[in-house]
């Protein structure tokens, strides 16, 4: 018998056997729910047989049959009803589980996020995915009609989502597009580096979402909460179901913040700051004006993060400050890097090497951040040096600026369209889901292994746009991404080491090395991140004017 444990309160099984019975009791057990009918296969016992074995141990039991694909309201609310009345634990059983996880997923509709109970379902070996729709309506059958349906939906309405609205749109005017995001407010989250080091204002990194979405893209300022790709239908908060000729996926990744113990409760208070949100940038820069002296440590989680650079960028700006102040010998400066090197395109290592040197930092790498006291100033590392235990090493601090660790959003995490990280499932040079044909995601959700940044972005929405209509017209794919993506690293006010790569860590410069050699710190490269990166972003990529984007041809295959 293998039994999968789904809730403390509830474990699910295939058919129980009555020798297996004294062995739930010896678990354990409490009660037993049989959710097969009777007489469905040769090889079971009858309930009256289950309940003679089980009641004289002890174990009480009920039985809800159901037919698979036929599970009422009532069988739902006769389910949450014995959980409720049942000793704890239970364990619940059909022919092979499924429809004891679908009712305990149902049950659970009106008291857990829909992404909680595929998550929990999925852990224990059930895809509840196909439940999604009711899931969404509290775990009541929803009706069957889809709200409105378009040529094409964009999920999420970042800077992958309007970039590739513009550039659809720009190729076909004449499509119906919806682009779903519930936030008001977009931003260039590129900035907050710059936020961070006291050089741009927070407000020149956000304008309203309505002031972005191009003119004729239907705006559903609401929140996706499963896919149905079988049915080409997505759900929406609240049950709306929305259908598809083709659908785009965009809605970045999610930051992780609680899985550092502690740190939710004190960033932004007693001296821990991070980069990666608008509203505590600003307190990097205020952290970093008032430190006189002590400790300031700058952490990296484990890759995949956005913009790997964009750790040592919070260390570079903050340490060019105390430098030219000369306070950077009485500050201690570490990077606590989860990983093993420095930066992960070795050409620009160099150049980012000097200036750990110029700033006298200490580089710890395999140090993951694993919990924070504020109050105390604390913090712990757990150090996985290749070929040793881990070891968890405490150390006090001033001040800590924090990337937190980052993951697929749940949502996507437990979709048909993710792949076993998480991550949605693409081909990497035409960005079209593997299994499912009317399908593409771009920016830092995708599974593809390019640098998740804005830039990345900038390039995949015009190959996406360019494939999309393809497909509309019933052409094979035309266009191909190259794994391009950008990094520029701050090393000091004013100069910047411009890394630009794809695939494979292939060097892709986008100017002649007389101009700017990304190897090398470049005063030119920081007026372009200063001055021009901004207007490109805001004027350029989210209006469908691909400059220095012009979509690659895809080779055909020899
Ligand atoms: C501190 C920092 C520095 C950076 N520096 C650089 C840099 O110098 N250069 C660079 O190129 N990149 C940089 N980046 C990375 C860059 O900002 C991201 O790679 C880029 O924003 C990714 O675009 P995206 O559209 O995939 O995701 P995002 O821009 O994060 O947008 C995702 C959108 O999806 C929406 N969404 C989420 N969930 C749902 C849902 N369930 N339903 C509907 N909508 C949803 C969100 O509301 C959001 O609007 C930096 C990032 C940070 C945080």
């Amino acid at each position: 018998m293998d039994i999968k444990r789904i809730s403390d309160k509830l474990s699910l099984s295939e058919q129980l056997q009555l020798a297996d019975i004294p062995l739930l009791v010896e678990q354990g057990y409490r009660s037993i729910i049989c959710n097969r009918p009777d007489g469905e296969g040769a090889d079971q016992p009858t309930f009256e047989e289950i309940r003679s074995a089980a009641e004289p141990l002890g174990l009480d039991v009920r039985f809800l049959p159901v037919v698979p694909g036929q599970i009422s309201d009532e069988d739902v609310t006769a389910f949450s009803q014995a959980m409720r009345e049942l000793p704890k634990p239970t364990l619940a059983f059909c022919r092979t589980g499924t429809r004891s996880a679908t009712l305990w997923s149902l049950s659970q509709a009106s008291s857990q996020p829909i992404s909680d109970i595929l998550s929990a379902a999925k852990a224990a070996g059930y895809d509840m995915s196909g439940a999604a729709r009711r899931l969404a309506n509290g775990g009541k059958t929803p009706t069957n009609q889809a709200d409105a349906s378009y040529d094409v939906v964009i999920v999420g309405a970042g800077a992958a989502g309007i970039a590739v609205a513009a550039s659809l749109l720009k190729r076909r005017s004449d499509l119906e597009i919806a682009i779903i995001d519930p936030a008001d407010i977009h931003y260039y989250q590129p900035g907050w580096t710059m936020v961070g080091g006291g050089i741009f204002e927070p407000e020149e990194t956000a304008k309203t979402m309505g002031s972005l979405i191009p003119k004729g893209v239907h705006w559903l300022k609401t929140a996706v909460t499963a896919f149905e790709p079988k049915n080409d239908s997505i759900i929406l908060e609240g049950c709306r179901v929305i259908k598809y000729g083709r659908m785009i996926v965009c809605p970045g990744l999610k930051l992780d913040w609680n899985k550092v113990e502690g740190l939710s409760d004190t960033l932004g208070r007693n001296g821990v700051t991070s980069n990666y949100r608008y509203d505590l940038a600003p307190y990097t820069w205020s952290l970093v004006q008032s430190l006189e002296s002590g400790k300031a440590i700058f952490t990296q989680p484990p890759m995949p993060i956005k913009c790997a650079g964009a750790p040592q960028k919070a260390l570079y700006l903050s340490a060019d400050h105390w430098y030219r102040n000369g306070r950077i010998n009485d500050i201690d400066i570490s990077f606590n890097n989860a990983g093993g090197v420095l930066f992960g395109v070795k050409e620009y290592v160099p150049a980012l090497q000097s200036y750990i040197d110029r700033y006298q930092a200490s580089l710890n790498f395999f140090h993951n951040l694993v919990a924070v006291d504020g109050a105390a100033k604390k913090a712990w590392f757990d150090v996985s040096t290749p070929d040793e235990p881990v070891r968890r090493i405490e150390t006090d601090f001033d001040m800590m600026h924090v990337c937190p660790p980052q993951c697929a959003p749940d949502f996507i995490k437990v979709s048909p369209l993710s792949d076993a990280g998480g991550w949605i499932d693409v081909e990497q040079t035409t960005l079209r889901h593997k299994t499912f044909d009317n399908i593409w995601a771009l920016g830092d959700v995708t599974n593809a292994p390019n640098a998740k940044t804005a830039a990345a972005a900038r390039k995949q929405a015009p190959v996406v746009a360019a494939n999309v209509v393809a497909d509309i017209a019933g052409k094979s794919a035309v266009a191909s991404y190259d794994g391009y993506g950008s990094c520029p690293l701050t090393v000091e006010r004013g100069k910047i080491v411009l890394a630009e790569f794809g695939y494979g860590g292939k060097l892709l410069p986008s100017f002649p090395s007389w101009l700017v050699d990304g190897s090398k710190p470049s005063r030119a490269a920081w007026f372009l991140k200063e001055k021009m990166l901004p207007p490109i972003y805001w004027k350029a990529m989210l209006r469908g004017r691909e400059w220095m984007a012009e979509p690659q041809a895809l080779k055909s295959p020899d």
